[in-house]
């Protein structure tokens, strides 16, 4: 059974956010955009939305989308929050680009849809309000591919386009990602009241997303807000343990791009790893490599602790904040080595298996083996019975085949077939690497928005075979190491 339009039930638009009243944000209509077109969609998440498919393949949705059309009842809005960027405080920032239209109910639960990249806000500083083709279709692939994965993410449910010009390093053309999620609320929200002690504020804040998101941190022994910051911890634990482990680079780790329930928000200069580089940095305007792949866990952390910062308004003592935080300390490290330990195939994990882990992790980053490649051939060599082409993958062959025997000692005990193919379905055959976005990107800055779509089922299923696409499943080719994905989207 599908639901109605969204259209067709004008009070769904309602958002509980946008209750929060106008020390939140500003209500605003979306900036139209002229004759607009679809660049890509999301057919599952709309059915699970329970959109309408034919409304979906109407005028009128990609109006909506596009932020042309405000349907009846949507009073859409830009909320105002602040942040740490590159551990530097930032101030005023808020939602420069992106309009909340509404809340719906959905089977999924109520969510919030987002405008991004509709038009200037009052929180816009210098930008334009814009978000360019290129960054719209890399959020879209991203969001969707991690969601496949199993990280938890906001989500994308389509993004349209239009020629208008958009001035970045060179004239770029304009799109609109519409993104779905619980909330978007940040760490930098709560920042934002804070420290400008508006502390009636920042309690409504808390108390909504506790409402709301962790009703549990109300009856919790203690204060609610400790509870609430503890919470927030072990959540974010868990979401940097899936990042580490799928080998996924945020690039801006900025407090404003911390999701208060835990979800990888804010896709930019984003990557997924090829050669494992623990130093690795995505992000090209990050010179001096705070956001590198090693050390998001404890950006993470830091962030946290910014966030405990703000809290400490409605704490009784600081010691609270400093006890919530500590359960990140011990979360990510047992939730890293849990996904390490599945991705091995081990049904079981145990403390003495970290050093198995920590050790194979020594040998990928000395031979910068293909992260992907590398836990691919490991499942099928798991399930066949033969390690070679696990072992072309390496240079210094005598320490993989120690390690080696120290692994299949490990899993001995284990049935080879039934290990074989789970491990098949929790390393995938296919990720976002970046010269596959960079492909489809040019493609559909030339109208052709196929390779999107294609790009889009394989990262929707990547742990499918997908015959015939052994292409988007090979290593990088050389110039993959060239692209440079800065902060300008
Ligand atoms: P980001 O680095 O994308 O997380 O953005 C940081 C801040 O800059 C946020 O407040 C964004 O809304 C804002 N911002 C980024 N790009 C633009 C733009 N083109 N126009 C207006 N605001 C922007
Ligand atoms: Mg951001």
């Amino acid at each position: 059974m599908t639901l109605a339009t969204p259209l067709d039930a004008p009070t769904r638009w309602a958002s509980r956010f946008a209750a929060l009243g106008p020390a939140f944000g500003t209500a605003l209509p979306p900036t139209p955009l002229p004759a607009p077109y679809w660049v890509g969609r999301n057919p599952a998440l709309a059915q699970g939305l329970g959109l309408n498919p034919d409304w979906m393949d109407s005028d009128e949705a990609l109006s909506v989308f596009t932020g042309n059309h405000v349907p009846d009842g949507a009073r859409p809005m830009a909320s105002v929050y602040s942040g740490h960027q590159f551990g530097v405080w930032a101030g005023q920032l808020g939602d420069g680009r992106a309009l909340l239209l509404g809340e719906w109910d959905t089977p999924l639960g109520p969510q919030e849809v987002q405008l991004k990249g509709a038009g200037r806000t009052p929180y816009s500083r210098m930008g334009d309000g814009r978000a360019v083709l290129r960054s719209s279709i890399r959020e879209f692939l991203c969001s969707e591919a991690m969601h496949a994965l199993g990280v938890p993410t906001t989500r994308a449910l389509c993004v349209t386009g239009s020629d208008a010009p958009v001035r970045r390093e060179t004239m770029e053309t304009a799109a609109v990602v519409t993104r779905v999620a619980p909330s978007f609320i940040r760490f930098g929200h709560f920042e934002h009241f804070s420290h400008h002690d508006q502390h009636a504020e920042l309690r409504r804040l808390a108390d909504f997303v506790i409402e709301h998101f962790y009703p549990e941190c109300a009856q919790a022994q203690g204060n609610p807000y400790a509870a609430l910051l503890q919470a927030v911890s072990e959540r974010t634990a868990v979401l940097l343990s899936h990042w580490q482990a799928v080998g996924f680079c945020h690039g801006v780790m900025n407090t404003d791009n911390m999701s208060i329930l835990g979800l990888t928000i804010d896709y930019g200069p984003f990557q997924f790893l090829d050669a494992y580089v623990p130093g690795h940095i995505c992000n090209h305007s990050d010179s001096s490599g705070r956001y590198a792949y090693s050390r998001q866990p404890n950006i993470a952390y830091w962030n946290l602790f910014c966030l405990g910062q703000a809290l400490l308004p409605l704490m009784d003592e600081q010691q609270q904040a400093l006890d919530a935080l500590e359960s990140y300390k011990a979360v990510y490290p047992e939730q890293l080595f849990a996904r390490l330990g599945a991705k091995l195939g081990l049904a079981e994990v145990t403390p003495g298996d970290r050093e198995l882990c920590e050790n194979l992790l020594r040998l990928l980053a000395q031979d910068k083996v293909d992260h992907t490649h590398f836990w691919r051939r490991l499942s099928h060599a798991v399930a066949r019975g033969d390690f070679e082409p696990v072992r072309d993958l390496f240079l210094d062959r005598p320490a993989l085949d120690t390690w080696l025997a120290g692994y299949r000692e490990r899993i001995g005990g284990q049935s080879a077939e039934p290990t074989g193919t789970r491990m098949l379905q929790t390393n995938p055959k296919f990720v976002l690497r970046n010269h596959l976005g960079e492909l489809a990107i040019r493609a559909a800055q030339a109208k052709d928005f196929s390779a999107v779509s294609t790009l889009f089922t394989l990262i929707s299923q990547p742990f499918d075979e997908h015959p015939g696409h052994e292409e988007q499943a090979g290593f990088p080719p050389d110039w993959a190491s060239q692209i440079e994905i800065s902060c300008s989207s």
